[in-house]
């Protein structure tokens, strides 16, 4: 829909340094990107400076993750007042590695969600799906509870973007067929229609992660209720302008 603005975020996790940051500058600056498409790249807390200084300012910079208060005692953790000082104004909470690796449940990611609104951050909030949760047929029940949780701690929806991530299909080498990609999506816009209203589920960008590739990003950009794409491995290659231009 054109209310809502295509979203492309690649994340790189812990994947880069200076010299890789360099690199992915140079290629990104190098290309012609869609302005139809938000890019953004999730940069490791360190970076943050150094990639929002060296990316174009239409290149939109987030932090992977951020803490539930603005300061204080909480050696090892970063506070959205530090990443906006840094001059970035987007945070990933909730990535399915927060969830797994470092155990953070929904209510301390809900806590987190809220305080980066409250700050005025924008945030990419993620939504995961586990193998275990689709061969049970648990999928419905799984997201929904997550976004129930997230919704509670909502305050601008505007500022938010909900990534639906396959964990099934990350890293995995199984991909999520562009059908059962538009069934998940299609049902996280049918609960923010029901449960937060018509217009939030309208405006909201509605994405997708889990093994999204230059080969793969064009059939997928066709959903109806696809708005983007989180994208993990390929955010290190210039595959990612592919996937940056992949409805042009
Ligand atoms: C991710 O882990 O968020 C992700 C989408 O990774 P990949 O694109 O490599 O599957």
């Amino acid at each position: 829909s054109s209310l809502r603005k295509f979203f492309v975020i690649g994340n790189w996790k812990m994947n880069v340094n200076k010299t890789r940051i360099d690199n992915i500058v140079k290629f990104m600056t190098a290309a012609s990107l869609d302005p139809n498409t938000e890019a953004v790249v999730g940069c490791p807390s360190c970076y943050l400076s150094y990639a929002r200084h060296h990316l174009p300012s239409e290149i939109g910079v987030a932090a992977q993750n951020c803490y539930k208060v603005p300061s204080g005692n909480f050696s090892g953790e970063i506070s959205p007042a530090m990443i906006q000082d840094c001059g970035c104004e987007w945070v990933i909470l909730g990535h399915p590695e927060r969830r797994t690796i470092f155990n953070e449940p929904d209510e301390l990611i809900s806590e987190k969600v809220a305080h980066a609104q409250q700050a005025g951050m924008k945030v990419v909030a993620c939504v995961c799906e586990r193998k275990e949760d689709r061969d049970s047929n648990r999928t419905e029940e799984v997201l929904f509870r997550q976004m129930e949780t997230l919704a509670a701690s909502i305050s601008d929806w505007s500022r938010v973007v909900v990534a639906f991530e396959a964990l099934w299909a990350s890293g995995t080498g199984i991909l999520a067929t562009p059908a059962q990609v538009q069934e998940v999506l299609a049902k996280l816009r049918y609960w923010l229609r029901h449960n937060v209203s018509q217009e939030v589920a309208n405006a909201t960008r509605i994405i997708y992660a889990g093994s999204v590739s230059s080969g793969n990003c064009q059939e997928l950009a066709k959903l109806k209720d696809l708005d983007g794409f989180l994208v993990g491995s390929a955010a290190l290659k210039p595959d990612i302008v592919d996937i940056i231009n992949s409805r042009s």
